[in-house]
């Protein structure tokens, strides 16, 4: 495994523990067997997962099982002794799918989804494949449970083809987010917007532009706010429909593969039928914050029943 999101493989596991435990990895439990003291677990994947993602725990587990959209398995598994506390926010999984789904317009790409509750002091979120990892006790973590589930879409399924790409990865995630909260009446879009885009003008100089970061330890911190505010940006130039068709053509072109910002920009150009190259590497590659997303007048002729193609909006 060479931990880069370009790296994608089919991945088996196989685990020996103390019988007493439970052995926890990315992907579908084939069989366990038993010999005297010791279990011995094979997990493995359908398809290619990025390797940078894969994840294995073992520790004293509680399986929770339910089944998703359209008959997707689920299964998570958390702190044996954390089971009734979790279970309301591991009973949500099935819907907050179901909400991606409709989202981005395509089924969830994995055979199977669930989170992974750590014991102990995890510290952190990770978008490990098939089995996101986080903590679960309060309701302010489940707009995280949203975001490593799209990551399952965008960083997982589509993985990137080098590091400067991580936006596609990051500002999905965090758009989708967004999205979510406003949905739920947790926090307005716009409240969010203008907290995001305050955020990118005080730390871009400070950072540099996430196509092109100072600090290759900022690739995972970085890359979400301006990632999210080229989306928001780009849905209020073409609309929620256009954007969807973007979403949804991007990813299905791109899922189990590996896409890069080029990616991005040749098929948001295609589908909508402009040219959104300068704007999109504005957010991507610029050394300062552009102009805030808002809505511009669209800048397109009809000549007959044909639209013709324009440049890149203006923005004031
Ligand atoms: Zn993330």
């Amino acid at each position: 495994m060479n931990d880069h999101p370009s790296d994608k493989a089919r991945v088996t596991f196989r685990i020996t523990v103390p019988k007493n435990l439970t052995a926890v990895a990315t992907g579908t439990l084939r069989r366990t067997t038993t010999k005297g003291d010791r279990t011995t677990y094979v997990y493995g994947t359908r398809g290619p997962i990025p390797t940078e993602v894969v994840q294995v725990a073992v520790g004293r587990y509680k399986k929770i099982t339910a089944t998703g959209p359209g008959g997707l398995p689920l299964r998570s598994y958390v702190p044996a002794d954390q089971a009734d506390k979790t279970r309301p926010y591991v009973d949500q999984i099935g819907k907050q799918i179901a909400w991606v789904q409709k989202m981005i317009g395509s089924a969830y790409p994995y055979e199977t989804y669930g989170v992974l509750v750590p014991q102990g002091d995890y510290g952190a979120a990770l978008e490990t494949a098939t089995l996101s990892t986080l903590g679960l006790s309060t309701p302010d973590d489940v707009p995280t449970m949203i975001h490593e589930l799209v990551h399952q879409y965008f960083g997982n399924a589509v993985s990137l083809k080098s590091w400067d790409d991580m936006w596609i990865s990051e500002g999905h995630a965090s758009y989708y987010t967004l999205r979510y909260q406003e949905e739920k009446k947790i926090t307005p879009l716009k409240e969010s917007v203008e907290r995001t885009y305050e955020y990118d003008q005080e730390n871009r100089s400070e950072t540099g532009p996430p196509g092109w970061l100072k600090d290759p330890g900022d690739v995972l911190g970085s890359t979400n706010a301006p990632g999210l505010l080229m989306l928001h940006g780009l849905n209020q130039q073409v609309g929620e429909a256009t954007f969807q068709k973007i979403e949804k053509t991007f990813f299905e072109r791109f899922r189990h593969k590996t896409a890069s910002t080029q990616d991005y920009i040749n098929v948001a150009n295609e589908v909508s039928g402009r040219d959104f190259s300068a704007y999109i590497k504005s957010w991507i590659y610029g050394a300062k914050t552009p102009p805030y997303p808002t809505s511009a007048p669209t800048p397109t002729q009809t000549e007959g029943h044909k639209v013709r193609a324009v440049g890149p909006p203006s923005h004031t």
